[in-house]
């Protein structure tokens, strides 16, 4: 396995619509791999496909992270089958590092995906669970969640993200993997 770069805002890789994925080959369960290995290294809940510079349409999720404890969920072709209520909470982005922002989100999903022998399963989420596979699938499909923002939050965030985008000339960032995993975050980036 290895530890890819991460793609960041302005790459235009980002906004591109993923292509689904005809079959779950070794090729595929590699990329999988790697990008669980990435967002492990990253210190992320949830990984999407353009944000390693890929558009197969595959999403790696862990929020039950916790130690060294892992619980990892790949899903293949997500799709959102049922969107239920409504929840506000703070969102960050491996692709944006140091932006978060306030999003609403339905607060309970139901995904439809293929899991990592191209076998269908559904996923019944509610709480952090729902809203990491919704800003994930959104990754799947263009979209950041920094389009969910008022004009005028979006506007900060942007400012911000001018600041530090200035550490990254390359647009892609290159993690280095966490020493210690049980060094604790408290802004979760997805
Ligand atoms: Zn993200």
């Amino acid at each position: 396995m290895s530890v890819l770069g991460i793609h960041l805002l302005g790459s235009p890789v980002l906004r591109q619509e993923t292509r689904p994925v005809a079959a779950v080959t070794d090729d595929v369960r590699r990329l999988m791999d790697d990008m669980l290995e990435t967002m492990y290294a990253a210190r992320g809940i949830g990984l999407a496909a353009p944000q390693v510079g890929r558009l197969e349409r595959v999403t790696v999720v862990d929020v039950d992270r916790d130690g060294t404890r892992q619980r990892p969920i790949v899903l293949v072709n997500p799709e959102i089958i049922l969107r239920d209520g409504s929840s506000k909470g703070e969102e960050g982005c491996l692709s944006i590092p140091e932006v978060f922002g306030e999003v609403e989100r339905p607060a309970h999903v139901v995904v439809r995906a293929l899991d990592r022998d191209g076998r269908p399963f559904e996923l019944d989420a509610t709480d952090l669970l729902a809203r990491c596979l919704q800003h994930e699938i959104d990754h799947l499909h263009g979209k950041l969640f920094i389009d969910y923002l008022s004009l005028l939050k979006r506007r900060s965030a942007l400012t911000k993200w001018e600041e530090e985008k200035a550490k990254y000339p390359s647009l892609v960032r290159t993690v280095v993997p966490a020493a210690v995993v049980a060094d604790h975050h408290d802004d979760e980036e997805l």
